[in-house]
């Protein structure tokens, strides 16, 4: 992945998360000086298995694993500082030496316990089907111009001020739902003085640390979070998270030149999954879905909620790598499919007389679409062991080059298991 041409490169998921980009990261990162994320928050589940032992990291980047690599948490993330340090006291406590080795952006919104509470009370986040983590309520807040940011937990009166009109502003709409719950400033503010003193340490302005890394050399890895088709832009609005999941978000999240990015990996499991509600074109019936959900191990690493489950959706893939600039394709859990017999591939979708082959930006105009698929053989064998192309089953090959074609963009990496070990680099 990393060569003298390609220093710095961007993650992402091309589908609707949960696409396996922990594993990804997590086997880059070997190469990696640092890895950087870029957006969202604590709604992010990696989940990465090293031998016997799986480690769900929610904010953290996955590359802290690996000892030699520095990580840090970009600007374009609103940070959840209770659980940041959560997470930190478990990976020490499984012996990962974090010291020195993780910074927070100076610059980044926090997530407050008030951002919570109306996130977890809301009815309009329950439509959308969010995490309840707050991650919405502390973006409003970031583009209202009323967020906190990491950097005012050195000013307490700026603080306190910045946190009597979140509060204000929260107790507001939670009086609008009707609740009796209500946010406190004092609780809040001994909450952010309990915290402060291990936050400011690793405090930095990240976007300089990471140009700096850049021009001596570094390989950097930006860490993208959820997937393309939920970016608050080109994903499926109202559908969507708070951020820009796709690449031209990753310069923006970390505070670096998007020419500074030399390439995009898309992560893209071998068929599809969406957790929450919004459109899904190839979305199996309840029989079929279960399968695939079993199969897949399909459910949510933060909330445990089963995903719905659907076919390859090559017309969602290629749009993604589109607005991602995709250079490379990263094709994961290859081996969830090898005991179907036939194997699908969506190409389009048929809305009475018109046939989309390009996502539209109307999600009325996919009402009633029937996905238009091309039915492969499937291999009936066991990919698990595969280390090389050649060693996969000749089908296995034929569904994975008919991905790249459609896709228009060649597929580097091959994911056949959940292990580090079970991957095929091309
Ligand atoms: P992320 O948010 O994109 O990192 O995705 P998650 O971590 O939520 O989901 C990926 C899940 O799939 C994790 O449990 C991974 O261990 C697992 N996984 C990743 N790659 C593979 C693979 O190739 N095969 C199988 N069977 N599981 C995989």
């Amino acid at each position: 992945m990393f060569d003298s041409k390609t220093k710095t490169v961007v993650i992402v998921g091309a589908q609707w998360g949960d696409e396996g980009k922990g594993k990804l990261v997590d086997v880059l990162a070997e190469r990696a000086d640092w890895v950087v994320r870029y957006q969202g928050g604590a709604n992010a589940g990696h989940t990465v298995h090293i031998g016997d032992k799986s480690t769900v990291l929610h904010q953290i980047p996955s590359g802290i694993l690996h000892s030699g690599v520095r990580c840090a948490i970009g600007n374009g993330v609103v940070l959840d500082p209770e659980t940041l340090f959560t997470e930190i006291d478990e990976l020490i406590d499984d012996g990962v030496d974090v010291q020195g080795r993780l910074y927070v952006s100076d610059r980044a919104h926090l997530v407050l316990p008030y951002h919570k509470l109306v996130d977890s009370l809301s009815s309009a986040s329950k439509e959308i089907g969010t995490t309840g983590r707050g991650i919405g309520p502390a973006y409003e807040d970031k583009v209202a111009r009323r967020g906190v940011r990491v950097l005012d937990l050195r000013h307490k009166d700026r603080l306190r001020a910045l946190v009597e009109k979140g509060v204000a502003h929260a107790n507001a709409r939670l009086a609008s739902f009707g609740v009796e719950d209500r946010a406190n400033v004092d609780a809040t503010i001994e909450l952010l003085e309990r915290l402060a003193p291990r936050i400011l340490p690793i405090t930095d302005d990240v976007g300089l640390m990471i140009h700096r890394a850049i021009t001596t050399g570094a390989n950097v890895l930006l860490e993208g979070a959820q997937g393309s088709l939920l970016d608050i832009d080109h994903g499926t609005y109202p559908f969507v998270t708070s951020s820009s999941t796709t690449s031209g978000g990753a310069a923006i999240g970390v505070g670096i030149a998007p020419s500074a990015i030399n390439a995009a990996l898309g992560i893209v499991k071998a068929y599809t999954t969406r957790v929450g509600n919004g459109p899904l074109p190839t979305e199996l019936g309840a029989e079929e879905g279960e399968r695939m959900r079993t199969l897949g191990n399909e459910f949510g690493a933060t909330t445990g909620r089963p995903r719905r489950c659907g076919w390859f959706d090559g017309v969602v893939v290629r749009y993604a790598a589109r607005v991602n600039g995709l250079t490379g394709l990263a094709v994961t859990k290859l081996d969830v499919l090898d005991t179907y017999e036939k194997v699908a591939l969506c190409t389009g979708y048929r809305v009475g007389d018109h046939l989309y082959t390009e996502f539209p930006g109307d999600l009325a105009d996919l009402d009633g679409a029937e996905p238009q698929y091309e039915w492969m053989d499937g291999w009936g064998q066991s990919t698990a062991d595969a280390r090389s192309m050649e060693q996969l089953p000749i089908q296995a090959r034929k569904y994975l080059e008919r991905i790249e074609s459609i896709v228009e963009t060649p597929i580097t990496y091959v994911s056949v298991g959940t292990r580090r070990d079970q991957i095929i680099g091309i």
